[in-house]
Formats: structure tokens, sequence, C-alpha cells
């Protein structure tokens, strides 16, 4: 879903092997993660792989260890 005048891409967590980041931080999450889910849809940053995340440096959640 893309929002008229907004490109970023919002996250569907019903996808699999999409992981989820917030804006406010540099930490990845599996969709599943209690943390991923308190971000809030407009801070939501989404990753295609692990590659993509890292590639946009942000690291792995240490709770759900993605
Ligand atoms: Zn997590």
């Amino acid at each position: 879903m893309v929002l008229p005048g907004n490109s970023r891409v919002f996250c569907f967590f019903s996808i699999p092997g999409v992981y989820v980041g917030s804006i406010n931080s540099n930490k990845y999450h599996y969709p599943s993660c209690r943390y991923a889910r308190q971000i809030k849809p407009e801070n939501q940053i989404c990753f295609n792989s692990i590659d993509e995340a890292q590639a946009a440096n942000y690291v792995p959640c240490g709770s759900c260890k993605p």
C-alpha cells in the first residue's frame, strides 16, 4: 500500500520472509516479534531480506534474532 504523495512502502505482516524495522531505531525484526508489533505503522520500514536490512545499516533484534 502506498499513500498518495508518499513513496514509502508499508509492511504487510502476513507476507513470509519480510523483516520489519523502525525508522526510529537501527534494529530489524521478524514480523512476529513483539517489538515489531509495537512499531507504529507510520514508523515501520520493510525489508525483503536480511541483506536488504543490513545494507540499510540495520542490525538484528536481540530478542527475535532474525
Ligand atoms: Zn525483534
